[in-house]
């Protein structure tokens, strides 16, 4: 580790998993299709730069964030490859989008409206909403008026994709994927030249339907080596490598007797003797309150966070005494024992997804 932690709390983040998440993925694709890398929301918690660099190392060829500070964090960095924002993008970045050679999202009749007048050619992929009900076109009339109003204005947007977005992917019901499967297909109708990148699928789809992948697919959550769903989790074509561990250590430990309490409310009280650990890590990292029945790793075994989880702290009671320092997991491996994102989502009562973007800023993420 060569970043200095004064808190010893960090996340851990296997770059060389992501890598070999994208090479099965490739193998697996048609080799004509294309892996974009979603690096949105810091790369679901990841670290945007180190990812972005590690997937296009991995053979990615573009990638995707959700904003324009997002791509543009990107470009700070030196990073020159493709960028699609996937998200609604006002068209005062225009000129930005231009300098920066930024790829936006055109997703409405509107949007191409408000683009009047913008003199530097800006690349945009159309966005078709064929059932997610979020952005894009959902009229194949607006589409075509669409691209009227640009052969009227030639030197303002340049089509180079055209894409949308699946709602059911993960689900083991096709019915509404297909449905939106042929919605597309009737839009691209619409084109009477095809633009250059046509890209349907997210990890889901790309997972459970390979051969349908057109010229590119969107790899996000799957990249980093978790399943869409718990139902992909049982049928993946490949296995999936985990990139992202959570640790910290204990920084302070106590004997308590019978009938003590612990933390916020003294909503923990100790049954007997008991050995108490300090963490220090709480709500304000991401460890939010309502996880507070989950396990951590100590010494290899499964130990329970007792009372309420602080913003910076939260305690657990241990096996017997352990020295200070004594290395805890919150999320990955330790010996035999794991406890893993989807553990902290059953308990959160969400999806995995929110749990990465949950884990804070304030933690450093180390890179190997
Ligand atoms: N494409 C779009 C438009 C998205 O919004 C997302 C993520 O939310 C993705 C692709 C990546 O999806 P996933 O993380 O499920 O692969």
């Amino acid at each position: 580790m060569s970043q200095k932690l004064y808190r010893p709390t960090f996340v851990e983040v296997n770059l060389q998993s992501i890598q070999t998440n994208i090479a099965r993925l490739k193998e697996m694709l048609p080799s004509s299709t294309e892996v974009i890398a979603v690096v949105k929301a810091n790369a679901y918690g990841h670290g945007d730069i180190e990812v972005a660099r590690a997937a296009i190392q991995a053979g990615a060829s573009m990638l995707a964030v959700a904003t324009p500070e997002e791509a543009l964090h990107l470009r700070d960095f030196d990073i020159k490859e493709e960028i699609l924002v996937l998200g609604a993008v006002p068209v005062s970045f225009l000129p930005e989008a231009s300098a920066q050679n930024i790829t936006l999202t055109a997703y409405s009749l509107d949007w191409f409206f408000a683009t009047k007048g913008n003199e530097k050619p800006v690349k945009v992929h159309i966005k078709i909403d064929s059932g997610m009900g979020r952005i894009g076109f959902s009229s194949t009339q607006d589409l075509l008026t669409a691209l009227k109003f640009l052969n009227e204005e030639p030197n303002s947007l340049e089509i180079t994709g055209v894409y949308t977005h699946f709602a059911t992917a993960d689900d083991v019901n096709t019915e509404y994927f297909e449905k939106q499967v042929s919605r597309f297909e009737s839009f691209l109708e619409v084109f009477k030249e095809k633009p250059k990148m046509i890209h349907t699928s997210n990890s889901a789809a790309a997972l459970q339907h390979p051969s349908q992948s057109w010229d590119a697919v969107r790899f996000g959550i799957s990249m980093y080596g978790i399943a869409p769903s718990p139902y992909l989790n049982d049928h993946l074509p490949f296995s999936l490598e985990k990139s992202l561990s959570l640790h910290t250590e204990i920084v302070h430990i106590k004997k308590v007797n019978k009938g003590d309490s612990i933390g916020y409310g003294a909503a923990y009280t100790a049954e007997t003797e008991e050995w108490i650990g300090t963490l220090p890590i709480g709500y304000a990292d991401g460890l939010l309150r309502k996880l507070h029945t989950q396990k951590v790793l100590v010494e290899g075994k499964r130990v329970p966070i007792v009372g309420k989880i602080c913003m910076d702290q939260c305690m657990i009671r241990l096996n017997g005494p352990v020295d200070i320092g004594e290395k805890v997991v919150l999320l990955g491996r330790q010996g035999n024992e794991e406890i893993k994102v989807e553990e902290w989502a059953t308990t959160l009562q969400t999806i995995p997804y929110e749990v990465c973007c949950t884990l804070s800023t304030r933690i450093p993420r180390i890179y190997h």
